[in-house]
């Protein structure tokens, strides 16, 4: 069973943590990937507005009215 791991900052996927964490976040405040730590889903929703999007690419690239950084949080 594949299982797949996302950066929460960008969306990035990666299929194990250690490439994750290894490589640098273009989206990040600190330029490292944030690993979600939520499973994968068919929707992510942004726990600050409640915005849902089908893949977190489109969730982290979208900005957010409700956050303090303009950027949706994905709930896990
Ligand atoms: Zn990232
Ligand atoms: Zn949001």
């Amino acid at each position: 069973m594949a299982e797949n791991f996302y950066c929460e900052c960008c969306g990035k996927k990666y299929s194990n943590v250690r490439d994750l964490t290894s490589n640098s976040c273009s989206k990040s405040p600190t330029k490292k990937h944030v690993l979600y730590e939520g499973s994968e889903k068919k929707q992510y929703t942004c726990k600050l507005c409640g915005k849902m999007y089908s893949n977190l690419v489109d969730l982290t690239s979208n900005s957010c009215s409700k956050s303090p950084t303009k950027k949706h949080v994905p709930a896990r």
